[in-house]
């Protein structure tokens, strides 16, 4: 591994260029470097308080290099259709270190977005440091032509527009969508292994298309669609786990994916309204009661 070995002095002068140049040299992902006095009499000197059970060597320090925000160059934009039809445009990045991570790709809010701002291939974009694994593009530096799709990329009905947003109007035919549902189901319920996309893929292209058929699916079923003896009894083991073992209510209404109902919602709505009433209730109840604005209600 590269190391830059001088007087403090230099170091101190010349301190960014230098680990600017030691960052730059290495090829895989790194947060930070490693600075340390080299002189062997004063490493002794400095570890005399070892005694205190450091956990470090004294003349050892880190030093972590944390980006906030890139430039990064557009290489293409890629469609994907959600469970709700919406059709996400996902940026393929040149692969780029931010806070120690190599993105390489970012999702646009919508094709609004894409169209007005010009993110096409080509355009250079602002990274901005954030928790989320896909970062959003907020900025555009440098526009480019974008493309448009004009077929959903799963089903290849025509798109149509909806204020910003391009959407798949095949509800309940699209793949894409049916899937992304079901996982959306499998993920909220959080209480099941094993029914991740590609289960929940190849059950599809088996012509099992609901939540409901998936829990009433028998060992038999799954090895006839080509899962393996032990995959198959996991899995049905797992279903059987998942139908009696107690959840939380809210993250079982909200596995359902109703527009405006996610965790949240969910959850401040049965914390008054019990899961067995949740069809009789009425917007004035919720209003009045102030469990929701009158519009989410
Ligand atoms: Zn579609």
């Amino acid at each position: 591994m590269d190391s830059w070995v001088g007087p403090l002095d230099t170091l101190i002068q010349d301190f960014s260029s230098i680990i600017d140049k030691l960052w730059k040299s290495v090829k895989y992902d790194v947060d930070g470097v490693v600075l340390e006095v080299t002189d062997p009499q004063l490493k002794k000197y400095m570890d005399l308080d070892l005694s205190l059970n450091k956990p470090y060597h004294s003349w050892q320090i880190a030093y972590k290099i944390d980006p906030e925000k890139a430039e990064v160059k557009v290489l293409s934009i890629i469609p994907q259709t959600s469970r709700n039809g919406r059709v996400t445009p996902v940026a393929l990045l040149e692969p780029t270190k931010l806070s120690g991570v190599t993105i390489s790709r970012a999702t646009a809010h919508h094709y609004g977005m894409v169209k007005k701002k010009g993110i096409g291939n080509g355009a250079i974009i602002e990274l901005i440091r954030s928790g989320m694994v896909i970062p959003k593009i907020e900025r555009v530096l440098k526009e480019a032509d974008p493309e448009i799709p004009k077929n959903c990329p799963s089903c290849n009905a025509n798109l149509v527009w909806d204020a910003d947003n391009l959407i798949c109007p095949n509800v309940g035919d699209c793949p894409a969508q049916i899937i992304n549902t079901v996982e959306h189901f499998f993920i909220t319920l959080r209480n099941i292994n094993g029914l991740g996309s590609a289960t929940i893929e190849k059950l599809f292209e088996n012509g099992v298309r609901d939540v409901c058929r998936i829990y009433k699916l028998r060992i038999d079923d799954f090895k006839n669609y080509g899962f393996g003896d032990k995959q198959s009894q996991n899995l049905v083991a797992e279903l059987e786990r998942s139908r009696t073992e107690p959840i939380e209510d809210w993250r079982f209404l909200a596995a359902f994916g109703v527009h405006q109902l996610g965790r949240a919602n969910s959850e401040q709505l049965l914390k008054r309204v019990k899961l067995d009433d949740v069809f009789k209730v009425k917007v004035d109840d919720l209003v009045s009661r102030k469990i929701f604005a009158t519009k989410t209600a």
